[in-house]
């Protein structure tokens, strides 16, 4: 897996950045200068506590992880080359930050509100990116 991802990109390099493990993913994230509030993604274009403009913050990396909020399965293809069904859930990946994510899991019997999720690269090799995908703390690789 690490061989594998050396030479691909992050689909979404402002978002995450591949861990040193290879497989996780570490969120990137914002720190406002004027008030301490953590940001995200770290390119909004403000603080959302003070307004602070954020040009001198400091970029952090943590470990993209959060708590499942809720979770549907989706049946029907939003977007070109996603694939149906999927499951979407809503993660809190730090105080006050909530995002959407797809959770790689076959269905939702596994899943179950309060529970955490660890971000991991989900290989596009035709694409040559990985991206973001959400699975249960103690499980490995989306299948
Ligand atoms: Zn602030």
């Amino acid at each position: 897996m690490i061989d594998q991802l050396t030479s691909l990109k992050p689909l979404h390099p402002t978002l995450y950045q591949l861990a040193s493990d290879g497989t996780s993913l570490d969120f990137i994230f914002s720190q406002c200068p004027v008030c301490g509030t953590v940001n995200f993604p770290a390119n909004v274009p403000g603080c959302s506590h003070c307004g602070d403009p954020l040009t001198e913050a400091p970029r952090l990396t943590r470990p993209g992880q959060g708590e499942l909020l809720e979770f549907v399965t989706i049946h029907v293809p939003l977007i070109p080359d996603m694939q149906a069904p999927t499951i979407a859930g809503d993660i809190r990946i730090a105080d006050g930050i909530v995002e959407e994510g797809v959770i790689g899991v076959k269905d939702e019997s596994g899943l179950r509100t309060g529970m955490t999720l660890k971000a991991i690269a989900e290989v596009r090799e035709a694409q040559g990116v990985y991206a973001c995908v959400f699975v249960p703390m103690n499980e490995e690789v989306a299948t």
